[in-house]
């Protein structure tokens, strides 16, 4: 790229839209699919404008760009060797919900997740329905024209985008839902949408193309343009708009769209019907079909198999013959009338049907939600269980309803003689679309050969014999280019070459996506996947942790972590020296993951990447003398280090009533930045150093009121040196308020031997130091259980992210409670509290969520107070134990949406207290443990 090109720019750019670093460029190198390409630069307009004027540079100078969403495709098309464009994040993410629901107008980067929440209070959601609809955003899934289990073609982007703001190569902007804009367009673009026209002409002038654009399009079917729009609309712009849909950027950007929403149908019922072998499946479908069923996923034998060792699988899935192969029927209605017919509708075509075991058609969301942890079930465990270093490849392709059947029967004769016996078959039966899964090894150049086989073999198949799509619902990418003539044939390719000229006459957007001269390209470009560390390796970069880390567009999201490892690994096996990118490496992509494992929640395959960090943490530790003797310091000398905590809190204090709270805060961040930030700044939400009468006080009462009710009180090591904040220091200290509860219970509290010298081990655990931490931990569980009668007498903790480690690391023997868990549990039956009035903010903690306790925090908020609020778009707080001391940067953009979410609330209530501080300081709210607001409802 040339300089000034670059220059130009960056003139446009904020420093941190303009990436050219290494670090960065390979970060985003990787899509979930199996290809990967290092883009040189790249850009992150913040808006239309900006957007528009790199478009221009870049059209003037003919630099070809790839535009990315949220980095799920499978097909290799949202990654590029030169200039990848991001839309996404803070700046690409509203939505705005037209006539009471019926439309919504959106940006590309907002997730599909985020959209139907907004959605839902409306009774209406978004019509494409992809596998990944929550990490996706709209931008990609428009841009494939995405779909999933139930949306088919009738509620996919084509069949529900009414009008959307285009950006074309050139920078030109159309907005087809304004006049004013269509006519400036037809100014300036006359050509183009003649070009269309005259495309449309030519297409109708041939019958049997236009029939078989119809037959094709009947079906899903994402490979090449969707020449559909050419027969289905009249107007060039309706034309224009509905080519974009599919084309994967490279027709132009989708700055904005609209789209007609469709009904959430509430009552649901699903079952999963066991066949005797797949032909037997697949002809159930066809009936199930015509009754209207909604939703017929099918899993072959090897996808049964695949997940018969997972948790929550029914046991007899071990037990089922060697062909079963299962469908998973979903039936949805508006009333539970409407339901109850489908029900009757659904048993009686099954009824003409030999099934393995009896039908059980359930409404009961447990049983469903297990029904679907089965299917949901097939991808993560085939990716799971395969090779390390092996590339998981999915295929996806669809025939019309006649050819299901023969088509399923070939592609597992095809896969068996190809040796790929373990591939899984499932997908979407009810539109035809079936997947298959397998994990080639392309570092072997045999696999390479086998590949190509298989593709060439599986095109003959889908497209000769069954005149099917060859790409479904993932997009045609730099996979599946090479084969787009052969499933068009040469009249139609030759359209779609017209229409590709038509829009980038430069060719500059995603090119070698959908038409590309190479045919071999879908050999090429391979992404290396090298082992890192057992706990990352079955990673797939798919990206759909990236919701869940709170790095992401902070620094480097977890998805990104593992990439940087893996080239990192690369570069040392290839003889290419890694010390930059180690060293490039340590900031954003250690020093900045909260290590809090969310990141495991989205994934499928559950990767804690977090896991992978500390492990790092503790590999630099082990080589640096001053780190390893202040984690043994420390976790020798553990009373001294409460007593330093204390006077420094002390000394806050002090300092805070000679200058004022705006005084001290200068001077602390003034000593911050000369410290070069090795010292926290300090402001109110700060806590206040525990009055030791606090501690004292509880301990002396210890085993108040003898009831033989017994309950172990472990205060973390954090509520044993902090007190409550600056702002609330004439509250009771947290350990006083807990007390008191316990006790009104009718809890005879007592507390661990030798308590203020204990500890979980967390801090070491985040540190990198797992042996201090497994040390710390031993010594508080040999305490608990001596209090706790060897585990006779239930234990609480009063934060959250120390029960976490507790629970994960301490004997099953000890009953070990956090305070909602207890609240919910125990104490609200036992105090009935009177809820408060008013609107109060809850923050659920991250440790909390992976303990599952979500709903028993909001039933504990909903006893307490009338109007609770828990903020949907806040997650991980980013604290992360003392990071947010230090680092309150991330805490800050971890928390950057907090604030007007809960701007209506009254205080603020969770269950850790340094994620208290972090909330407090970013909402502007008073933020503290749930056993204050529990107190004031039984007060
Ligand atoms: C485990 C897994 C399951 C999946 N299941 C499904 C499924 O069930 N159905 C399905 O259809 N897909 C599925 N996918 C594929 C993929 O998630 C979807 O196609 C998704 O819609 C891509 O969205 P994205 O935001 O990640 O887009 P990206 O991958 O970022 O981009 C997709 C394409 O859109 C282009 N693009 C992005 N933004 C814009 C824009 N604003 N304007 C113009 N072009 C743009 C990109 O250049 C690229 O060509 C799955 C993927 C994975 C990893």
């Amino acid at each position: 790229m040339n300089k000034k090109s670059l220059k130009d720019l960056s003139k446009i750019l904020s420093k941190d839209s303009f990436i050219t670093n290494d670090l960065d460029r390979i970060a985003k190198s990787a899509d979930a699919g199996c290809y990967r390409k290092i883009p040189q630069i790249v850009i992150c307009p913040k808006n239309e404008a900006e957007l528009i004027a790199c478009l221009k540079i870049l059209h003037r100078d003919g630099i070809a760009l790839t535009f990315r969403a949220a980095g799920t495709s499978l097909s290799g098309q949202a990654i590029s060797d030169s200039v990848l464009l991001e839309a996404r994040g803070d700046h690409w993410n509203k939505a705005e919900v037209l006539d009471g629901g019926a439309r919504v107008r959106v940006q590309p980067g907002i997730t599909g997740l985020r959209l139907n929440q907004i959605l839902a209070p409306y009774g209406v959601k978004f019509g494409p329905d992809p596998a990944s609809l929550n990490s996706a955003m709209v931008g990609g899934i428009l841009a494939n024209n995405a779909s999933g289990m139930s949306c088919g073609v009738h509620a996919n982007s084509y069949a529900t985008l009414r009008a959307a703001r285009i950006i074309l190569a050139d920078g030109t902007l159309l907005d087809t839902g304004c006049k004013e804009s269509k006519a400036a367009f037809a100014k300036s673009h006359g050509g183009l949408l003649k070009e269309l026209q005259l495309i449309r002409e030519d297409i109708l002038n041939q019958k049997d193309q236009k029939e078989k654009i119809q037959k094709k399009h009947s079906i899903k079917n994402t490979c090449g343009y969707g020449l559909n729009a050419l027969v289905d609309f009249e107007d060039p712009f309706d034309i224009l708009l509905h080519l974009m849909v599919g084309s994967e950027g490279t027709l132009g950007f989708i700055s904005e769209a609209c789209f007609d929403t469709i009904p959430l149908l509430k009552q649901r019922a699903s079952s999963l019907v066991y066949f005797p072998n797949l032909r037997s499946a697949c002809e159930a479908v066809p009936p199930l079909r015509e009754a209207g069923i909604p939703a017929i996923e099918i899993m072959d034998r090897q996808a049964l198999r695949a997940v018969e060792n997972n948790p929550g699988i029914p046991a007899y899935l071990k037990d089922l013959g060697p062909e079963v192969t299962a469908l998973l029927i979903d039936l949805l209605a508006e009333n539970t009338e409407g339901l109850e017919a489908v029900i009757a509708k659904t048993r009686k075509i099954l009824e003409g049907f030999r099934l393995e075991r009896e039908l059980e058609i359930t409404t009961d969301p447990a049983t469903i939600a297990a029904y679907w942890t089965v299917r949901k079930g097939v991808f993560p465990s085939v990716g799971g269980m395969r090779k390390p270093g092996t590339s998981v490849i999915i295929e996806d392709i669809a025939v019309a309803a006649e050819h299901l059947t023969e088509a399923a029967e070939a592609m597992r004769q095809m896969l068996d003689e190809l040796d790929y016996r373990d591939a899984v078959i499932y997908g979407h039966v009810l539109d035809g679309n079936l997947h298959f899964i397998f994990d080639p090894d392309f570092s072997r150049p045999d696999e390479l050969k086998r590949y190509e086989n298989m593709i060439d073999r599986l095109t003959s198949m889908v497209v000769e014999r069954f005149d099917g799509s060859l790409k479904a619902e993932h997009g045609t990418g730099l996979n599946m280019a090479p084969f787009v003539l052969r499933e068009w044939g040469d009249f139609l390719y030759g359209i779609m070459k017209r229409i590709k000229k038509a829009f980038d006459p430069h060719g500059i957007l995603n090119p070698d996506v959908i038409i590309s001269d190479d045919p071999g390209l879908h050999l090429k470009h391979f992404k290396p996947m090298p082992l890192v560390d057992e706990t990352v390796d079955p990673c797939i970069e798919c990206g759909f942790c990236e919701i869940n880390c709170l790095s992401e567009g902070y620094s480097l999201s977890a998805r990104q972590r593992i990439v940087i490892q893996r080239e990192i690994v690369r570069r040392r096996k290839t003889g290419k020296d890694p010390q930059k990118l180690i060293r490039a490496f340590r900031e954003p992509g250690d020093a900045s993951c909260a290590g809090d494992g969310r990141c495991a929640l989205t994934c499928p395959l559950s990767i804690d990447t977090g896991a992978l960090i500390k492990k790092i943490r503790s590999q630099a530790n082990a080589e640096k003398p001053a780190a390893k003797f202040l984690g043994r310091w420390t976790a020798g000398h553990f009373r001294s280090v409460h007593r330093l905590i204390a006077v420094g809190l002390g000394m806050l204090g002090f300092m805070q009533k000679l200058l004022g709270n705006n005084g001290l805060k200068g001077l602390m961040s003034g000593l911050r930045q000369i410290s070069g930030k090795r010292i926290p700044g300090w402001d109110s939400s700060m806590p206040i150093r525990l009055p030791q009468r606090a501690l004292s006080q509880a301990t002396k009462d210890e085993g108040k009121g003898r009831t033989g009710k017994r309950i172990v009180y472990f205060p973390s090591c954090i509520n044993q040196a902090m007190g409550p904040s600056f702002d609330s220091r004439h509250d009771r200290p947290l350990v006083q308020v807990t007390v008191d509860v316990l006790e009104k219970a009718g809890y005879e509290v007592v507390f661990p031997e030798n308590m203020r010298n204990l500890c979980c081990g967390t801090p070491w655990e985040s540190k990198g130091f797992p042996d201090i931490a497994n040390a710390r931990s031993a010594e508080l569980e040999t305490a608990l259980l001596k209090a706790s009668a060897e585990g006779r007498d239930p234990i609480l903790c009063d934060t959250s992210p120390c029960v976490y480690r507790m629970k994960r690391v301490m004997s099953d023997k000890l009953k070990i409670y956090e305070p909602v868990e207890l609240i919910h549990d125990e104490l609200l039956a036992q105090l009935q509290p009177k809820p408060l009035e008013g609107r109060m903010a809850f923050h659920i903690t991250c440790t909390s969520e992976k303990m599952g306790i979500e709903d028993k925090f909001r039933k504990v908020a909903a006893s307490c107070c009338t109007d609770p609020v828990f903020p949907e778009e806040v997650g991980c707080c980013g604290f992360a134990g003392d990071k947010g001391f230090m680092q309150p940067e991330l805490n800050s953009w971890a928390l950057r949406k907090l604030k007007p979410a809960v701007k209506e609330a009254r205080e603020g209530f969770s269950n850790s207290r340094t994620c208290e501080i972090g909330l407090s300081r970013n909402s502007g709210l008073d933020y503290k443990s749930v056993m204050y607001l529990l107190d004031r409802c039984i007060s």
